[in-house]
This record gives C-alpha cells, sequence and structure tokens, in this order.
C-alpha cells in the first residue's frame, strides 16, 4: 500500500469520509490536496495533522460544481506537487425530498456536485493523470445509486451516473494506464447520516449482516486499495462496501 512520491487530490477532503480518506493517503506517503468549499478551519487543522505525521498536504478552497473552480483546483495541486497521480472524487452532497414536493433547483444542486462535479475533477485532472505512471480515478458513489431510494431521486441519479461515468473513464483511459473504478459505500456514520430518523436507522441495521453501521475508516480502506499498486489490474469495477446490506 505504499503511497511514496503519488500526489493525490480528495475532494471534500476536509470532513466527514473525505477526512478519513485525506489521513489515510498521507499516513501511507502519499502528498495530498485537501480540497474543502466551506470547512475552511477543519481543512487548515488537517493539514496540520498531516504535517505532523512527516508527509505534506496542502488546503485549496473550490466548489467542484463550478469547471473553473475545479480546473484552478487541479492548477494548484500541480504547481504545488509537480504532479497528480490520484485524484478521489469525494465531495457530495444530499437535498432529499419526496419527487412530488422536490423542487427542480434541489435536483439541479445535486446533480451540479455529485455528477457534474466529479466529470468537472475528471476533465481537468486528465492530463495530469495520463502523464503519472499509475494514475488512478476513484469515485465515492453510493449504494443509493445501486438500487435506489424514496426521497432521493436527485441523489440516487447522481450517484448512478457517477458509475456511468466511471466505466467510460475506465474505457477513455485504461490503454494509458490510468484506472477508474466506483465505491459504493451503505449507510456510513457522517454529518450526512447523524440526523436521520433513528427508525430509518434501526431498519437500515435490521438488513445489514455484519450488524453494525459503516465508519469513514471502511471507505477509506477501499481507497487505498484502489490508490495501491495491489490494485493495479482493476478498473471499471464498483466496490461495495456496506457491510453486505445490498448484496
Ligand atoms: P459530509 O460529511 O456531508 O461531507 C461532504 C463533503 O463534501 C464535505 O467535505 C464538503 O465540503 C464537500 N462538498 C460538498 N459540496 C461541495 C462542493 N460543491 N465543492 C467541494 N466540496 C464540496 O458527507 P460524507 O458522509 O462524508 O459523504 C462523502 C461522500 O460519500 C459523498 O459523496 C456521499 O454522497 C458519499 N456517501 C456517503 C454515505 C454516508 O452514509 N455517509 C453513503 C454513501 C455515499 P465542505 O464541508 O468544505 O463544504
Amino acid at each position: 500500500m505504499n503511497l511514496q512520491n503519488k500526489v493525490a487530490i480528495v475532494t471534500g477532503g476536509a470532513a466527514g469520509i473525505g477526512r478519513t480518506i485525506s489521513l489515510e493517503l498521507a499516513k501511507n506517503g502519499a502528498k495530498v490536496v485537501i480540497n474543502y468549499r466551506s470547512s475552511e478551519t477543519k481543512a487548515l487543522e488537517l493539514v496540520e495533522e498531516i504535517k505532523q505525521l512527516g508527509s505534506e498536504a496542502l488546503a485549496v478552497k473550490a466548489d467542484i460544481s463550478d469547471f473553473n473552480q475545479a480546473k484552478a483546483l487541479v492548477e494548484e495541486a500541480v504547481k504545488a506537487f509537480g504532479k497528480l497521480d490520484i485524484l478521489v472524487n469525494n465531495a457530495g452532497i444530499t437535498q432529499d425530498q419526496l419527487l412530488l414536493r422536490m423542487q427542480e433547483e434541489q435536483f439541479d444542486q445535486v446533480i451540479d456536485t455529485n455528477l457534474k462535479g466529479s466529470w468537472n475533477m475528471a476533465k481537468h485532472a486528465a492530463r495530469p493523470l495520463l502523464k503519472s505512471e499509475a494514475g488512478r480515478i476513484i469515485n465515492i458513489s453510493s449504494i443509493i445509486g445501486l438500487i435506489g431510494n424514496v426521497g432521493q431521486t436527485n441523489y440516487s441519479a447522481s450517484k448512478a451516473g457517477m458509475i456511468g461515468l466511471t466505466k467510460s473513464l475506465a474505457k477513455e483511459f485504461g490503454t494509458k494506464g490510468v484506472t477508474a473504478n466506483a465505491i459504493c459505500p451503505g449507510f456510513i456514520e457522517t454529518e450526512m447520516t447523524k440526523n436521520l430518523d433513528p427508525k430509518f436507522v434501526e431498519a437500515y441495521l435490521n438488513n445489514i449482516p455484519l450488524k453494525r453501521l459503516g465508519q469513514p475508516q471502511d471507505v477509506a480502506n477501499a481507497v487505498l486499495y484502489l490508490a495501491s499498486d495491489l490494485a493495479s489490474y482493476m478498473t471499471g469495477q464498483v466496490l461495495v462496501v456496506d457491510g453486505g446490506m445490498v448484496m
């Protein structure tokens, strides 16, 4: 799992699952560009924490749903560390509502961040990744992109879209040695899930064979594997990290 001399961007890398991914990549030797949109304090604290571990990190503010801000983020990463090897498209939002009540803006915001944001980043990161010896694109999708969910027509469409994006990137970049894979987390305990009705959480737990909710570390472990040389013959795959919930 040695990521020494590798440079990674983690979108939404200062909070939630992204924070743990940033730390895990850094602990394994990568230089990490931590993208944030609003969590500036958390991002700067994480940079310090990573430096204490003896690795390098940089916090970069960008709204990845904006084409030009995504471009500037990639440019800043390459300027700081000279190259790019790993792109983790982790930034994501929910705007849950039943379809009959969902506003057009709620659909647009979720698609713009989760799907368009991932495309924006892949588009701008493509050239530097193609120059890498072992480029990696890792898209954090969701089991909701596989099975759908009541109240999440926007979110499930965005996450299913990320799976299609992943497979197309895998086909376009395969001959150049860049892999693209998606991870579908199940129920992971973060800010995104902390306000859910306890009854929903109980219902989820009843459907998880491993009988526990997922932790950010469970997802970060899968990212580390896909980023490493151990996964060099895997591309276009969807890795489900959900305690067995949707099998
Ligand atoms: P979270 O705690 O709400 O964190 C979301 C992150 O996304 C934050 O770091 C946030 O940055 C960033 N972000 C949102 N919009 C952004 C934008 N336009 N530009 C840049 N960054 C943006 O959520 P999480 O639970 O860690 O989720 C992380 C990813 O895992 C998401 O893609 C989510 O869909 C996926 N996922 C989560 C679960 C779960 O159960 N938690 C399950 C399946 C999939 P700021 O804080 O700086 O605004």
